[in-house]
């Protein structure tokens, strides 16, 4: 991944193979000459083109997409959708902060389940309330204090033990559980592309068309593919971590991959395992650990491993999951991973986003930490916004932060094994 101009993977992204063939749109060729670029059609560049069609009807807008839809990182996430997060303490600036960040988020989820709905996008969204779990002390103690969070901030919680967590999603696996009834789950690669089908006619689409080169021609952009060389007037960059070849954000993104995979069918004899809860999603203790999910009717998903900058060995990554999910439902050990898949995210020091205006007519997004489908949805069509009205949004950036500077290489590199060693000791049995 480092020094490339975009994510290439050597597994198709699972929830995609789930789904019947699509075409993609054709790549960009020739010279084009338009108002505004998005780059990266993921969650936040998704955002960013809407918002501008929204903003401005008669803009020329041309979206650009290296892979294709449903093979992005957007596709290849857990499909959490993260409308609440927590303050990080109980501080009064620390909740006022948290209140107005997920009135941004809420207006974001919002948009999506509208669009999900006046599209009729089936994407198997489903209200399923959100499980944290863990199995060991440490991880119930980090679940306490995120729970206070919770409940400082108005959410109501409940707590459970070994027993109800199996009676609800089959595994004696954890040992303490916080729920919350403010969870939403997805069929990633389904949204995404319905969120493509749903994009209005003005915006042009390539596919297959990574940038390679961008520079500025007086006040334009240029932006070049294999087979197109485009000119803009402004250029939103929705390319997550990916922003980091052009030269921008290299002190203040660190790219990550993470790994997941989907079990093949389950026997209905076996789907007795999942639990009573008809859809549900476990999310780790620790930052570190594992997540878990039911798909559908009949599989389950597993979500572990991170690796700084370079890609994990295939083996590894199959080996690691499947040992994973077993430890979770040893009753299940016959049943294999069918589908495993590894994704890129950003990753920031603070756990903040950078947004905003990189030079005058170029903007960027990226380092939404993990929870991208509404975070990129809410900074896309913020970036929409300030490529329009070019006056930053103190509210927005307020509620957000902003991404603070990391340590150049070697000393970034070391410090992520150090730290992502420790705390994958800490995290244990959460992983
Ligand atoms: C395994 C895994 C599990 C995750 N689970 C969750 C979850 O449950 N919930 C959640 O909210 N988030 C989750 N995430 C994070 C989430 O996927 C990202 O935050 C989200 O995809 C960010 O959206 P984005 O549009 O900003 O970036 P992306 O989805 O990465 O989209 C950027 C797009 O830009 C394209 N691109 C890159 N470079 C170029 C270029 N040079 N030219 C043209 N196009 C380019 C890429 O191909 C890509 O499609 C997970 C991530 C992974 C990998």
């Amino acid at each position: 991944m480092k020094n490339q101009a975009f994510p290439i993977y050597s597994q198709p992204c699972g929830w995609n193979a789930l789904l019947p063939n699509r075409e993609a749109r054709p790549p960009a060729t020739g010279q084009l000459d338009v108002q505004y670029v998005v780059v990266g059609a993921g969650f936040t560049g998704m955002a960013a083109a809407r918002r501008l069609c929204q903003l401005n009807p008669n803009a020329s807008i041309v979206l650009l997409e290296a892979s294709t839809v449903g093979e992005g990182s957007s596709a290849r996430n857990s499909g959490f959708l993260t409308r609440e997060e927590y303050p990080s303490n109980s501080s009064a600036p620390a909740i006022e902060q948290n209140k107005v960040l997920n009135g941004f988020n809420r207006e974001a989820f919002d948009d999506l389940k509208q669009i999900i709905e006046d599209h009729q996008i089936a994407c198997d969204f489903h209200t399923s309330g959100r499980i944290r779990a863990a199995a060991t002390a440490d991880g119930a103690n980090t679940l306490r204090t995120i729970q206070q969070a919770l409940e400082a901030t108005g959410h109501t919680t409940q707590t459970l033990d070994e027993s109800k967590l199996h009676h609800l999603i089959g595994t004696s696996y954890y040992k303490f559980g916080v729920h919350t009834d403010t969870g939403h789950l997805v069929q990633p690669a389904a949204l995404i592309r319905g969120m493509l089908s749903a994009l209005p006619q003005q915006v042009e689409v390539h596919e297959n068309s990574p940038v390679l080169d961008l520079n500025q021609h007086g006040k334009k952009w240029q932006l070049k593919t294999s087979s197109a060389q485009i000119t803009a007037d402004q250029v939103i960059m929705a390319t997550n971590a990916s922003v980091k070849y052009f030269g921008y954000l290299q002190d203040k993104v660190v790219t990550i991959h993470t790994y997941a995979g989907i079990t093949e069918p389950l026997k209905p004899s076996e789907i007795a395992s999942f639990g009573s809860l008809e859809s549900w999603g476990v999310l780790p203790a620790h930052r570190l650990g594992t997540t878990v999910r039911r798909v559908g009717a009949d599989r389950l998903l597993v979500r572990s491993l991170y690796a700084y900058e370079n890609s994990l060995s295939e083996s590894v990554v199959h080996d690691a999951l499947h040992s994973r999910f077993h430890k979770r439902y040893p009753e299940l050990s016959h049943i294999r991973l069918e589908h495993v898949w590894g994704g890129v995210t950003a990753l920031t020091l603070n756990g903040s986003p950078y947004v905003g205006c990189l030079e005058p007519g170029l903007y960027a997004s990226a380092g939404c930490n993990g929870s991208g489908i509404v975070k990129g949805t809410a900074l896309g069509s913020y970036m929409a916004e300030l490529a329009l009205s070019n006056k930053p949004n103190s509210q927005i950036l307020k509620a957000y932060g902003t991404a603070n500077k990391i340590l150049p290489d070697p000393f970034r590199a070391l410090g992520f094994k150090v730290v992502s060693a420790w705390e994958s000791r800490k995290a244990g049995l959460e992983s």
